[in-house]
């Protein structure tokens, strides 16, 4: 199959000017410990997060908002994207050496045409004791209904989808493209129904959705789906974000406990990004990710990969290391893995840690629909 044919975005204006790269090291060690690359903070590199489209059919103004990303937006073209078997490849050389979690984001996954194949190429990996490994997407969840059957038949289990409020106004403000939170809901049903394990996430924002907090608890209590409760993050430069607009997660775990009696528990993996909270009356759990208040950067094992091959090592990064190059000039497996090996060698990111020391760069940040989350 052609990258064209798997590719469902309108036609694109080619992007004029190249994004600036990171050099990759040429040489230099590579740092290993209990089968994982390990960081100059003895990080290991366990989680892999792809981004394959930039393109999104929602534009929450926390991310895509309007007038930054109008009708006339230059989104990349489509020769640019990496194809499956590009993708596969550095997914493939990440696993042999450490990684056991791959998630699939963009902007929105499911707008990729064909996206399914791919799910069903990385369902396929193995760690090198055996294991399958942890395969999940994130999804705004408007194309699901349409999706869930196929991602289900390629080998994926989990899916986590966007949903910042049940309340329609609330949520139409957010997706701003008029896109139902009802008809989110019902396809978090019918993936359920299908067997796929759902979380939900929610970027709690300041003045527009602390209200929605408690309403999706409620909503999502004894379901067996997981809200996940996000800070909004000052991802990107797009969005204007403000210290002013986000609710600390212990906002939302008061809020959540004045309603129903919890109990922390504890984590079920080093590096997990949520503090996980469960009803004492056994109707489930909920999670808090405080990246602005409590930052998790000692932890942090994670490195992202672009729709367009850019391999960034942070979230908040602004210049990633440009992998499709060596991917198309004919690289061995050999090279490529020395490569990703001593990028991650050389990685002393740690933003939203200097963020609370106040020392955070000033920078222009890489944006959250390019990133992926
Ligand atoms: N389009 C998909 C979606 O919305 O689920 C996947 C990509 S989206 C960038 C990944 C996650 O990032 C979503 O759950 C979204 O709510 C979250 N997100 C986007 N911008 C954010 C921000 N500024 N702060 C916190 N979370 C954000
Ligand atoms: Fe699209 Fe997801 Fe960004 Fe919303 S958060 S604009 S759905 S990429
Ligand atoms: Fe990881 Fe960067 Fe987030 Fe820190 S700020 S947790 S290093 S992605």
């Amino acid at each position: 199959m052609t990258e064209a044919s798997r590719t469902s975005e309108p036609s694109r204006r080619v992007r004029i000017i190249a994004r600036p790269a990171l050099p990759i090291p040429q040489t230099g060690p590579v740092r290993r410990e209990a089968g994982a690359w390990r960081d100059r903070f003895g990080r290991p590199l366990t989680d892999l997060r792809i981004s394959v489209t930039d393109h999104c059919n929602f534009r929450c103004r926390y991310c895509m908002p309007k007038e930054k990303f109008a009708k006339n937006h230059q989104f990349l073209a489509m020769t640019e994207l990496l194809t499956f078997e590009e993708i596969l490849r550095v997914a493939k050389i990440a696993v042999r050496n450490g990684v056991e979690k791959i998630r699939l984001t963009g902007g929105e996954p499911l707008v990729r045409r064909s996206i399914e194949e791919l799910v069903a190429d990385l369902a396929l990996l193995r760690t090198p004791d055996g294991r399958p490994i942890d395969l999940a997407m994130t999804t705004n969840g408007s194309l699901l209904m349409k999706k869930a059957e196929a991602l289900k038949a390629a080998g994926l289990k989990r899916l986590t989808v966007s949903l910042d409020a049940i309340d329609e106004a609330i949520f139409q403000g957010f997706n701003d493209v008029g896109f139902p939170a009802a008809k989110v809901l019902e396809a978090i049903d019918f993936a359920r129904s299908l067997g796929l394990r759902v979380k939900v996430n929610t970027v709690v924002k300041k003045g527009v959705n602390e209200g929605e907090v408690v309403r999706i608890a409620e909503r999502f209590r004894g379901t067996g789906v997981v809200p996940r409760f996000i800070e909004y993050m000052d991802v990107g430069n797009a969005n204007d974000w403000r210290m002013a607009e986000v609710v600390p997660s212990r906002d939302v775990v008061a809020m959540i406990a004045a309603r129903w009696p919890l109990e922390p528990v504890a984590p079920s993996t080093p590096g997990e990004t949520a503090s996980r909270w469960r009803y004492r009356d056994g109707a489930g759990e909920f999670g808090v990710i405080s990246s602005v208040t409590e930052n998790f950067c000692r932890s942090c094992s994670r490195v992202r990969l672009s729709m367009e091959g850019r391999l960034y090592l942070c979230l908040f990064a602004s210049i990633g290391y440009d992998i499709r190059t060596m991917l198309r000039g004919g690289c061995t497996d050999g090279e490529l893995e020395e490569a990703l090996g001593r990028i991650w060698t050389e990685r002393e990111d740690r933003y939203s840690e200097l963020r609370a020391l106040g020392a955070a760069p000033e920078r222009s940040k890489v944006e959250m629909n390019y990133i992926g989350g």
